[in-house]
């Protein structure tokens, strides 16, 4: 690993994972490496929401400014369309639809209890989208300093 560093060429060990991947298992978007949630298994419910401070890797923050995650919304609603429409679709094809019978409704019922089942996941891709969109993949993480935020404050810190 020392090597690496000093010459600067990237082993394909050193290949950092797709961001897309890195979204979808909510890795810290700097060197998407460090987990952003503390517990693993988002149906921990009591800890579903509790994140690092810090990555625990390259050591940045995850909470950028005080109420950061309250955009994670815009996110949140983005990700349960893109589950709506593709459990629609699912649904289309394999029951069918029809004006002729309740068929769509049960759809509106089966996806609501979807969305329900898969709130804990889905709010955490939400704050990973959300963070990635402002911190992005640093390939010399290891030399460089995580910039520390401006706009924080200590008393008002998790305060959403
Ligand atoms: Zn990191």
């Amino acid at each position: 690993m020392d090597a690496i560093e000093i010459t600067g060429i990237k082993s394909p060990a050193e290949k950092p994972m797709p961001v897309i991947m890195s979204i979808a298992k909510c890795k810290c978007p700097r060197c998407r490496q460090g987990n952003m949630f503390v517990d693993k298994n988002p149906y921990h419910l009591r800890h579903t929401m509790k994140m690092h401070e810090t990555c625990p890797v390259c050591g940045q923050a995850f909470n950028l400014e005080v109420g950061f995650y309250y955009g994670a919304g815009y996110s949140s609603y983005a990700i349960s369309i893109a589950v709506s429409v593709l459990s629609f679709v699912l649904y289309a094809l394999t029951i069918g639809l029809s004006i002729n019978d309740y068929r769509f409704l049960y759809w509106i019922f089966i996806n609501a209890i979807l969305l329900v089942v898969l709130q804990p996941v889905i709010m955490r891709i939400a704050r990973s989208m959300w963070l990635t969109l402002f911190v992005s993949y640093d390939s010399n993480w290891r030399s460089n300093k995580a910039d520390a935020p401006e706009r924080t404050n200590e008393t008002q810190k998790n305060n959403w």
